[in-house]
């Protein structure tokens, strides 16, 4: 039961660690039962399933919608004006966009930056270098159209924790040390690290935001 793995997971969850439940694959009737069980932020990955989900529960007007997949500069339309935070900033081109269009609706987009964390190849996400040049910019005003909450990672897929460990420690400490480079950067204090698998591990790594979807909804149904 999805309210069963909730109420678990909000026994263990320190306060101040935010939960967003991650629905995406998973019907909008799953999203209904997690909202009747007290959940308020959701995730999802895709562009059209975050828009069509987004749209289908309009009513539940104290919804929180994070887009936490990759985000092709094609589909900001559907995503921006409805996400209360982009997780998943990738490329320097996507946070040009993002920042362009947050200028022209005056608005701020918030956003996190995607550290490449996995040992993985294919997952996406910046290098510190390349976000340590974000910083500097962005402290110098450069980017108007967004705010830059913080840092989003995922570790490397595997059951050894102490492999996880270390990814989680690597991002912590460069969260620790960005935090401490740019005093004048408010509100850069999300670390978003954690799911299903290893949200725990992430607690202890300083996590304030946690991604889970298998632990709540199941396995993924389409
Ligand atoms: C799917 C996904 C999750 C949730 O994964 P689970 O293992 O099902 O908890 C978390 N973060 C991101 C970026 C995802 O794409």
């Amino acid at each position: 039961m999805i309210s069963d793995n909730l109420d678990r997971i909000y026994q263990e969850l320190p306060s101040g660690v935010k939960l967003v439940a991650v629905s995406k694959y998973h019907p909008v009737e799953a999203v209904r039962q997690a909202y009747d069980a007290g959940q308020r932020c959701f995730g999802e990955s895709r562009p059209q399933e975050f828009a069509a989900k987004v749209g289908e529960l309009s009513s539940l007007n104290d919804i929180e919608w994070h887009f936490i997949g990759h985000l092709q500069t094609n589909k900001l339309k559907l995503v921006l004006p409805y996400a209360s935070l982009v997780q998943s900033v990738d490329s320097t081109r996507l946070l040009d966009e993002i920042d362009k269009w947050g200028r022209e609706n005056g608005r701020k987009v918030n956003l996190l930056l995607e550290l490449h964390l996995g040992a993985e190849e294919t997952k996406q996400g910046f290098t510190e270098e390349e976000i340590l040049d974000i910083m500097f910019r962005a402290s110098d005003g450069k980017f108007p159209g967004v705010r830059i909450c913080g840092l989003m990672g995922m570790a490397t897929n595997t059951d050894d924790m102490s492999v996880v460990e270390a990814d989680f420690e690597r991002i912590d400490g460069f969260m620790a040390y960005l935090v401490d480079l740019f005093p004048e950067m408010e509100g850069f204090d999300q670390l978003s690290i954690g799911m299903s698998g290893d949200w725990r591990v992430a607690l202890r790594h300083g996590a304030t935001m946690v991604r889970i979807g298998t632990s709540i909804f199941g396995e993924r149904q389409y």
